[in-house]
């Protein structure tokens, strides 16, 4: 880890995000950071190496869900005056489908140390890249999960036990919805990281949000600078308010061939 790195992550994040995060958490980023770029080398993890580019574009992205009301204070445990943790039995599950090389629920994790996060995805060679990571940086109450999301939201054990599931980058928000709803808990949420094209997506995605027991939450919209170019986001909230019906996830790439739609 250098030191210099560490700084410039930490104050790049309070800059854009307003959040402080402490030394020991802005080292584990740097760390990541270059397990990355060293692994990039043999395996494709990804297309942006330039440390500023990525701090922004991978560490500040990932954590900007923050902007969504009410996010900060659930990932973390409440405490009182003194700082103690008045109510250390919540536990919030999250799941991150198709996580890659680990955006956003690694840098989520590291910040939000109180998180059990699942790193999920059909590639098994970024999640034994990520158990690495897990190994180096000692993070607890994280794991990898390797399989298909249309399989694995059938499943007892996943199906409606997450908090929070996020997704960036993985398919348009329609066959996204049908992937990731499924993994999410009545009354917990759905988030999904989109581009500057997340409101069109979103207007196609209705139907299918309703039909999955989900309803329409938080869009937020935003830009962030880098040298090369003015970048727009969209974080779209869905909140879980029914069971998803056990019609779906429906098999056979359904969800990316016949996408939901009213008929
Ligand atoms: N979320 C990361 C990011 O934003 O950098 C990675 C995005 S990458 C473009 C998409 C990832 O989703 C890949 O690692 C791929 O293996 C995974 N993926 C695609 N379809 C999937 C599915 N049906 N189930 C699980 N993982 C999937």
């Amino acid at each position: 880890m250098e030191q210099d790195k560490s700084t410039y992550i930490k104050s790049k994040i309070d800059e854009l995000l307003g959040l402080t995060i402490d030394d020991t958490r802005a080292d584990q980023l740097a760390d990541f950071y270059e397990m990355i770029i060293e692994k990039n080398k043999v395996m494709n993890l990804t297309a942006i190496t330039d440390f500023e580019e990525f701090v922004v574009k991978h560490f500040v992205d990932s954590l900007s869900i923050i902007k969504i009301s009410g996010i900060k204070e659930c990932f973390q445990k409440p405490v009182n005056v003194t700082g103690d943790i008045v109510n250390s039995d919540t536990e919030i599950n999250i799941i991150d489908i198709g996580t890659g090389a680990g955006f956003p629920g690694v840098p989520l994790k590291i910040v939000f140390p109180d998180l059990n996060v699942t790193l999920f995805d059909s590639l098994q060679k970024r999640l034994t890249f990520l158990d690495e990571v897990i190994d180096k940086l000692k993070l607890k109450n994280i794991k990898t999960v390797h399989g298909r999301a249309e399989e694995f939201g059938r499943k007892l054990d996943y199906r409606e036990k997450y908090d929070i599931v996020v997704s960036r980058a993985v398919a348009e928000l329609t066959p996204l919805c049908e992937l990731a709803l499924p993994f999410c808990k009545v009354g917990g949420r759905f988030i999904s990281y989109k581009g500057g094209k997340g409101g069109e997506e979103l207007k196609n995605a209705e139907y299918a949000i309703k039909e999955l027991g989900g309803k329409k939450g938080t869009i937020c919209d935003y830009t962030f600078d880098t040298n090369d170019a003015i970048n727009e986001r969209t974080l779209i909230e869905i909140c879980k308010v029914k069971n998803t019906s056990s019609k779906y996830p429906r098999g056979g790439g359904k969800p990316f061939k016949a996408p939901l739609h009213m008929v």
